[in-house]
């Protein structure tokens, strides 16, 4: 298939590139590079030994947008594309519905001028909010706390309504629990450009050095140890994911939200003693206070993935640390090094 991928040189979209071109799919990037590096554009293409298409633009920018997907006639689009973190939301509300929202609806609309009817979308599990049950199952009550969320739960709505009014048209919304790790071969992984605010790549730089210490935001959950229980899933098995959605909006129709997860919760203590048999010396860390807004614990319902995608998790905690350390440590500095 012709594969149009907003974001592609980001995180999640990087590895997502690497299965699609190891697939044999032909892909077109769409990436303003505003998160990125076409530095991991170039690793992706070493990796698979495949080219693509890549085009620098903004999905703010409507003409260009539509302009480029035209062109290149994708049979699905994979979108990325956004900004993404939680904090910063609530800084510049309006950048983030202006890019996640307003850049969702004018790539829906560059859709429909390319007559391509299918697409695959980075959602979250954020949407779901406060847990009124676990595991979250996507028939969850979708109550996002933050800007971040709410624009995400708004996008998954225009797909929706849009999925509905498009004839032929399919959707699949994957709501993401805690993307972590690496590709096995180091060469590609997470480049935060800041001070990390997710858990993982602030572990990976206090064992590379960069940091000096850990802080744990709160031991005094109701967990098993006290600290904040999450559902990581390995990007690899993320990106296999993406794949499984891309053929199974090739033969469906309709608009489906779908969790991808490992099912299995782990605490901040258990993941910091995996990444610790990983890198082989111990993380410095202290208890802080608890992070405001974050919840005790979240994991995912995973039957829906495994019934409509025939997709599981199959990568492991260890799997998750190890090749994170490997990307860490050969790329300290990330893609900046080269
Ligand atoms: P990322 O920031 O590494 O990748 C996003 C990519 O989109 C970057 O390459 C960036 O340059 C690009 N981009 C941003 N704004 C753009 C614009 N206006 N036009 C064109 N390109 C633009 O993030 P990621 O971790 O790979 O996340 C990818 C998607 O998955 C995002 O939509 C994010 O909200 C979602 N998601 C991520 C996580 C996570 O923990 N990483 C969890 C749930 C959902
Ligand atoms: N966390 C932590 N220290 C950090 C970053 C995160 O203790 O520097 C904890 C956080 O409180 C939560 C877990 O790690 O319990 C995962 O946090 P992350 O931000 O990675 O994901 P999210 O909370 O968005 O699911």
């Amino acid at each position: 298939m012709k594969v149009f991928v907003t974001g592609g040189a980001g995180y999640i979209g990087s590895h997502t590139l690497v299965a699609l071109l190891a697939a044999g799919h032909e892909v077109c990037v769409f990436d303003n590079y505003s998160n990125s590096s076409p530095v991991s554009l170039a690793r992706v293409r070493q990796l698979t030994n495949r080219d693509m298409e890549m085009v620098e633009g903004d999905i703010c920018d409507i003409d260009g947008l539509t302009k480029t997907l035209t062109a290149f006639a994708p049979d699905a689009v994979v979108h990325f594309a956004g900004l993404k973190a939680v904090g910063e939301s609530n800084d510049i509300p309006l950048r983030y519905y202006q890019t996640n929202v307003t850049g969702t609806m004018n790539l829906l609309a560059a859709m429909d001028a390319a007559e391509c009817r299918r697409i695959v979308f980075s959602s979250s599990a954020t949407v779901y909010g406060e847990a009124q049950y676990l595991p979250f199952d996507e028939a969850h009550p979708i109550g996002p706390t933050n800007p971040y969320g709410r624009t995400k739960a708004m996008a998954e709505g225009v797909i929706g309504d849009w999925a509905s009014a498009t004839p032929g048209a399919s959707a699949v919304l994957l709501r993401y629990f805690n993307p972590v790790g690496a590709h096995e071969s180091g060469r590609i992984g997470e480049d935060p450009q800041d001070i990390p605010n997710n858990l993982m790549p602030f572990v990976a730089q206090v064992a590379v050095g960069r940091r000096d210490r850990l802080s744990i935001f709160g031991d005094d959950y109701d967990t098993r140890d006290g600290t904040g229980e999450r559902d990581y899933i390995h990007v690899v098995d993320l990106a296999a994911a993406h794949l499984a959605a891309i053929e199974y909006a090739a033969h469906t129709t309709g608009c489906e939200a779908i969790n991808v997860g490992t099912g299995q919760g782990i605490t901040v203590k258990e993941l910091v003693a995996a990444y610790e048999r990983a890198c082989g010396h111990p993380i410095a860390f202290e208890i802080a206070p608890r992070r405001p807004g974050d919840v005790a614990s979240s994991y995912a319902a995973t039957a829906k993935a495994r019934e409509l995608l025939d997709w599981r998790a199959a990568l492991d905690v260890d799997a998750m640390c190890a090749s994170s350390w490997r990307w860490q440590s050969e790329n300290p500095h990330g893609f900046d090094g080269d």
